[in-house]
């Protein structure tokens, strides 16, 4: 089992609490198609680590996929399934990450007879044109309802969409009426942020100036607790701190990133995972076109140590509802079983953690503090 994830790095403008890779030149048919060149040669070149695998996940994600023509998404496709062991069609998860301004009759038709994309993640992000104003973004809460359509009228029936909270202008009354409206549609799969203010974004520097205003914790907390008990009071799993599914409609790819399931990542800032290694792409694109013309694996590669692998157990598996299978730890990790048993004891978070006689799960308390916690147990 394992998934690759493909970084397409171009948007048509940065929404203010991005802080992922992106630039604008995608207009550029010559620069788009040497970027999808780069891409397929480094499938190419890194097929050899994954001889052994079966790869059960493909992800296009960015940046902005779908603001590229189809017929590059299918080259890198095709580059993909020429060069590894893909699970059988009806087994693989394939998502491709869609602009809600780009759903169009003619961009769903050419993705049905494309045929091997069979799940979609959308960014919605509000479901008021205040809320998308604010938070950046180029559509219009109608190119949220078209893209439903158009799922609809196309037979899309596993997709995710995106949802931010935690922001000065967004209420309790907006969240609700957003998420009875998700509920009442039956979206699939629901994934809601809480608003980072991240170094190096428009936010950040209005932050700086005073434009807008950081919201305190307890804000956060209650729009979190808001959407919990929303989506888990009509049959939706809250799988992941950020991650709502209706039943088998979890995102496998990711489910796979928190079980330390192998992954290749391509593209520029791409990150890969496999055989106790992590790595990294270069950034910028330039960079990593050079990266990738000299045949570097990476910019930068680490090698974990059994410290840094059980951190990365803990971090990675108490991100989810299902928590750390005490079996598991007691094999993998049986050194470390006495000190994450006396952290579970700690008064200060004993609270947070729920246990039965296989798992140790935290909370719905918990998951909201997550980060502290997780650092808590780190070796
Ligand atoms: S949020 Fe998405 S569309 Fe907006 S700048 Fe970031 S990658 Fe691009």
């Amino acid at each position: 089992m394992s998934g690759l994830y493909v970084h397409i790095p171009f948007c048509e403008s940065k929404c203010g609490y991005c802080d992922f890779y992106s630039i604008k030149r995608y207009k550029d048919s010559d620069f788009a198609a040497d970027f999808i060149k780069t891409v397929v040669d480094e499938i190419t070149q890194k097929a050899y680590l994954f001889k052994n695998q079966t790869v059960d996940t493909i992800y296009f994600g960015g940046g902005t996929p779908s603001i590229l023509p189809l017929k590059h998404i299918e080259s890198i496709f095709r580059a993909i399934a020429d060069n590894y062991n893909l699970s059988s069609s009806e087994a693989l998860e394939c998502t491709l990450e869609i602009n809600p301004e780009h759903a169009t009759d003619e961009y769903f038709a050419g993705l049905k007879s494309l045929g091997f994309v069979n799940r979609l993640s959308t960014g919605f992000q509000a479901m008021t044109d205040a809320g998308l104003k604010y938070l950046g973004r180029r559509h219009c809460v109608s190119d949220n309802y078209r893209y439903l359509q158009l799922c609809c009228k196309y037979g899309c029936e596993n997709f995710s969409v995106d949802y931010i909270f935690g922001y000065e202008t967004l209420d309790d009354y907006q969240i609700e009426d957003a998420f009875r409206f998700f509920i009442d549609e039956n979206i699939p799969h629901i994934s809601a942020y809480s608003l980072g203010i991240e170094e190096n974004t428009p936010f950040m520097m209005k932050l700086r100036k005073g434009e807008i205003r950081k919201m305190d914790d307890d804000f956060y907390l209650r729009q979190f607790l808001l959407i919990h008990e929303l989506l888990e009071s009509n049959g939706y799993n809250h799988y992941e701190i950020s991650n709502y599914s209706l039943p088998g409609l979890h995102s496998r790819h990711n489910s796979n990133y928190w079980k330390s399931v192998p992954y290749l990542g391509f593209g520029p800032s791409a990150h890969s995972y496999y055989e106790g290694s992590r790595s990294w792409n270069e950034r910028k694109l330039a960079d990593y076109q050079r990266q990738i013309a000299e045949n570097r694996h990476y910019a930068e590669h680490e090698i974990l140590s059994p410290d840094d692998l059980f951190n990365e157990f803990i971090m990675l598996r108490l991100r989810t509802r299902e928590g750390i299978d005490k079996e598991y730890l007691t094999v993998h990790f049986a050194k470390y079983k006495e000190h994450f048993e006396k952290n579970l004891r700690r008064r200060d978070l004993t609270e947070y953690f729920e246990v039965n006689d296989r798992y140790v799960r935290l909370n719905i308390n918990g998951l909201f503090i997550s980060d502290y916690i997780i650092s808590e147990l780190f070796i």
